[in-house]
């Protein structure tokens, strides 16, 4: 199927205008052949180029063109399907904005189209030319350096047990994962997350279970978790715990239950904040809200997980406005090569900064992740990038250091 990619990437320095001459017209030969077609603009530091042809032949050229040095932070913006080209004519042609008057340039550049409709009506594709050639979107080309160009140091501060925590419960265990502020180099928080005794993963501590069960063994492990925070000497340090939403509606005594474990384990309410996980529709919110009521009396935090990935979000938050919200991985992943992954994470933090409400990001891998995240306006971070969860113990940071030879 006629497919067509648009992405924008920044030129290296290094390039002349000769090379980029050459550069395209090696790449005119190399698409001639694969039948695919399009346009390349360049604004003397931005490349935007629209690609297409069949489907398995665009996606291979962009895969080279993504490994090409001659540029970088290339973002993808667009992948689609069209019924004909937009730009046919063979080869593709480089169109240096700056050689052309402002007012005239976006009509010049359609111009170049072959489409049989001049300007098709809302044309996806089309909005992103104008919105290139008109700069609008500028100040969101975050300019990422290379991920080698930091270095991750360990700082060496691991808590492993003076003795074994298996005997604080039969039934299950917990791994622990610091939340950290990278620049500030502080650890805000610390997650606790389930795992069996034997240390396999939250999934399959869960499998055993059903129904209202479940409930009632999500709450109970919690002064596991508290007792074990206790153990590792974590302090007055934040700690995170995780909740399904209906644990709260299923079990209307979760919040004393929750206050009597804190307080039995050396912790304070104040420390505590709960992270509701949006694995399944909350189908009470009115008992949920009242939940989340008792537990900020509390004192006691409130947290949204995997924001946006699961089946509440935007309604949840309009009902109520928690703490903190997580962005999980499936959002994170890549972000700074995707387009649409960074406009919704850009839309979170516009909403959230406007609810006070403050914006972490889980999942972290990549030093690019990371700092695009941190041009967004994202200063919390959770990932191994920075340090896998350990089981039953506190494990060591890995911070980022410049380098200075780059
Ligand atoms: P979550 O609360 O978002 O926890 C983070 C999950 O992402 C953890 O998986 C952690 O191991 C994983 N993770 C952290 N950094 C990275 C990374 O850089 N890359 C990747 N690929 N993964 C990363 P885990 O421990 O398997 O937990 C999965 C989910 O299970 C949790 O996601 C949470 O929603 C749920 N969960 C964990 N403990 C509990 C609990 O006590 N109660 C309830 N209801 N749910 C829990
Ligand atoms: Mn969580």
């Amino acid at each position: 199927m006629l497919t067509t990619i648009i992405y924008r990437s920044h030129i290296c320095e290094s390039v002349s205008d000769q090379v980029l001459q050459e550069m395209v017209n090696a790449a005119n030969t190399k698409n001639g052949d694969a039948e695919v077609t399009g346009i390349l603009l360049f604004n003397g530091t931005h490349f935007f180029q629209l690609l297409e042809g069949p489907e398995e032949n665009v996606t291979a050229i962009y895969r080279h063109i993504c490994r090409d040095n001659r540029h970088y932070n290339v973002v993808e913006l667009l992948r689609d399907y069209a019924p004909s080209r937009r730009f046919g004519k063979a080869g593709m042609e480089l169109f240096d904005l700056r050689d052309y008057d402002r007012d005239a340039v976006l009509q010049t550049v359609l111009d170049k189209g072959t489409s049989k409709y001049q300007l098709i009506y809302d044309d996806r594709a089309l909005q992103f030319f104008q919105t290139f050639v008109e700069d609008w979107e500028k100040e969101n080309y975050f300019e990422i350096p290379s991920g080698d160009s930091w270095e991750f140091i360990s700082d060496e501060k691991a808590v492993k047990p003076e003795h074994s925590l298996a005997d604080i419960s039969p039934t299950c265990s917990f791994a622990f994962q610091p939340i950290i502020d990278p620049f500030s180099r502080q650890v805000v928080a610390m997650e606790a997350l389930i795992r069996t005794p034997e240390g396999a993963p939250a999934n399959i501590w869960f499998e055993g279970l059903s129904g209202d069960e479940m409930y009632e063994a999500d709450l109970k492990s919690k002064s596991v978790a508290f007792a074990m925070a206790s153990a590792l000497q974590l302090g007055r340090q934040s700690l995170s715990i995780n909740l399904l939403p209906m644990t709260l509606v299923k079990i209307p005594d979760a919040v004393n239950f929750l206050l009597s474990a804190i307080k039995a384990n050396g912790l304070v309410p104040e420390q505590i904040i709960v992270e509701f996980t949006e694995s399944e529709v909350i189908s009470q919110l009115e008992e949920f809200t009242h939940g989340v009521k008792l537990l900020k009396g509390a004192g006691i935090r409130v947290a949204i997980d995997h924001f946006g990935a699961g089946f509440a979000g935007l309604l949840l938050l309009a009902q109520f406005q928690p703490d903190r919200i997580k962005i999980n991985r499936d959002l994170i992943k890549d972000v700074h090569k995707s387009g649409s992954r960074q406009a919704i994470i850009q839309a979170i933090i516009k909403c959230c900064t406007s609810l006070e409400i403050a914006v972490s990001a889980v999942g972290v891998e990549k030093a690019e992740e990371w700092m695009w995240l941190e041009s967004a306006g994202i200063s919390q971070f959770q990932g191994y990038l920075f340090a896998r969860p350990d089981f039953a113990a506190i494990p060591a940071v890995s911070w980022p250091e410049k380098r200075d030879d780059i």
